[in-house]
């Protein structure tokens, strides 16, 4: 069960990533207003376990230290991260957010590492390492439900950008490929910002990738 709640920032969406089953989930990228979406979380009965991050930008974290204080859940993101969420200066925290963001995540991961909900090991996302927008850079992947959370990693229609500190635009466009359009072509791209796409769809037609074709 995928729910979207979309931020006031940078219009950036938080996704809550909920079991049915059990009512336990996940939130990905908490950008703003941590504890509206902690009584929204608390209204349906959503037990959060943990935040997980895309990467450590402003716009993607703004909310968390909030909501993980109303809730409990712990702060995941990739080892990476570290370099983003203590430092305004890379986290752009004043320029997106009008203030200084610090904090420490609970748990840093790395590539392939599996993130399993305590109520059911059979409900779980895998982290896949892909730098380049930033570099704490990563993707959440269910293989079983054929989708993907990739932050600002990839957008329908384009890539997220890499002037930013910490960027690099042929690490990302080498990641995408490699480990994006490598899934299976149904799977669905629920990014950051914007509509949702798919793996097939942005191999085929994100000029990014395809300008060159004709
Ligand atoms: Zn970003």
């Amino acid at each position: 069960m995928i729910e979207i709640a979309r931020g006031m920032l940078c219009e950036e969406l938080t996704y809550f990533y909920i079991d049915e089953i059990t009512k336990h989930g996940f939130v990905i990228d908490p950008g703003a207003r941590g504890e509206q979406l902690a009584a929204y979380a608390k209204e349906k009965g959503y037990v959060i376990e943990k935040i997980l991050l895309t990467h450590g930008h402003g716009d993607h974290i703004y909310g968390a230290d909030a909501l993980r204080k109303a809730t409990g859940a712990s702060i995941v993101m990739h080892k990476e991260g570290k370099n983003y969420v203590n430092n305004p200066d890379w986290n752009l925290s004043v320029m997106l957010c009008g203030e200084k963001i610090e904090f420490e995540a609970d748990e840093y991961l790395e590539h392939g590492d599996e993130i399993v909900l305590n109520a059911n090991a059979d409900f779980k996302l895998r982290m896949i390492y892909v730098p380049g927008h930033t570099t704490d850079g990563v993707a959440y992947y269910s293989e079983e439900e054929h989708l993907i959370f990739v932050g600002d990693i990839i957008f329908a229609g384009s890539v997220g950008r890499s002037d930013l500190p910490g960027g690099n635009s042929v690490k990302l466009l080498n990641g995408i490929r490699e480990e994006i359009f490598t899934l299976p072509g149904e799977t669905v791209i629920l990014a950051g910002h914007g509509p949702q796409t798919t793996v097939e769809q942005e191999k085929n037609t994100n000029p990014v990738f395809n300008l060159f074709d004709e």
